[in-house]
């Protein structure tokens, strides 16, 4: 199925991301995880490419795909990236998804490596999604946007100009880098339409449930703090039961508030943890029912 038909029938769609483990003796975690999160109303699965740079994680993503449509019947999206791969090796990425029935791609740059050159099969997202869709006009193309600006942009105007190339590419939704600040979204989903772009646009969100996991992604994608949810941080960082619960909480807060404000999409940053992902869909389900009963 097309995901854009997902966002035509649906107020506000529910989506989670899930991602391969480095090491391929590892590989069973993810695998544990969708078992977990089976019988859950989840409208499609993401799952990376390569994000923690290892080869692993870009051989297992189609294979994990595939296994999410074929063994819980739910709609995978097959994240690929520019960075670190040549056309060649794209089109390779798209017959084998074609040959296994995968039919949506998150179209990315991917990040750039630290030090040294790498193979880049083209400079931007846009230009990666306008190849699929020339390569096969079949496939359904994604796309991600940045509300607190992509670190290589010089301003957010930029950024959404250059988001404009990105959906005129043929790019039919958009999912978010993860925030925690309601209003930063909202005010970026207006200027976006401001800017002409009229696709359904997925709020990226992430629950904060563990100390270690404050420090690296707030460094990783640069999201703001705002002060209500720096002093649930700065309350709980050493009581691990309190800050599960509150981070909980946070996320839950946050997703009623998209819901009421007509987000066309939650799109969960899982981080594989089944325990998480099921206690926030429990918590938010009936929010979804009755915005898209109708
Ligand atoms: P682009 O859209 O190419 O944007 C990158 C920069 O180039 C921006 O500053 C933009 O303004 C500029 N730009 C874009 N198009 C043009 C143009 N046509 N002309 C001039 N400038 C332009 N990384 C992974 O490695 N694997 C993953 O699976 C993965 N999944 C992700 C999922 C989501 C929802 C998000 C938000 C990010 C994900 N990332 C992943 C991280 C992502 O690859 C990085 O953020 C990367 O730095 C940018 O990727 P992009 O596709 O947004 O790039």
């Amino acid at each position: 199925m097309n995901i854009k038909h997902l966002y035509d029938n649906k107020k506000t769609v529910y989506s989670m991301e899930v991602f391969p483990p480095k090491k391929a003796d590892s590989v069973e975690t993810v695998y544990n995880t969708l078992y977990g999160l089976r019988g859950l109303p989840i409208d499609f699965i993401s799952v990376t490419y390569g994000a923690g740079g290892s080869q692993v994680q870009k051989d297992k993503t189609a294979e994990i795909a595939s296994l999410i449509k074929k063994e819980y019947g739910i709609e995978p999206l097959s994240h690929l990236t520019c960075v670190g791969s040549t056309k060649e090796d794209i089109k390779a990425t798209l017959e084998k998804l074609k040959e296994i029935g995968v039919q949506n791609i998150l179209a990315l740059r991917g990040d750039m490596p630290a030090e040294g050159e790498c193979e880049m099969a083209f400079p931007h997202a846009s230009d990666l999604a306008a190849f699929i869709r020339e390569c096969d006009p079949s496939f359904n193309v994604a796309g991600a946007c940045y509300p607190e600006c992509h670190v290589d942009a010089a301003n957010l105007d930029e950024d959404i100009e250059n988001l404009k190339k990105k959906v005129d590419a043929g790019v039919t939704h958009l999912t978010t880098q993860l925030f925690f600040d309601n209003e930063i979204f909202y005010s970026f989903r207006e200027k976006v339409e401001k800017a002409g772009i009229t696709v359904p646009i997925a709020a990226g969100i992430m629950p904060i449930v563990k100390k270690t996991q404050i420090e690296r992604t707030v460094s990783m994608c640069g999201a703001s703090i705002p002060t209500r949810f720096a002093r649930i941080i700065s309350k709980y960082a050493d009581a691990p039961e309190a800050l599960f619960q509150a981070g909980l909480s946070y996320t839950i807060d946050q997703i009623t508030d998209l819901v009421a404000n007509d987000a066309r999409g939650v799109h969960l940053y899982t981080m594989n943890n089944v325990e998480v992902a099921r206690k926030v869909t429990e918590a938010t389900e009936s929010l979804f029912k009755s915005v898209n009963k109708a």
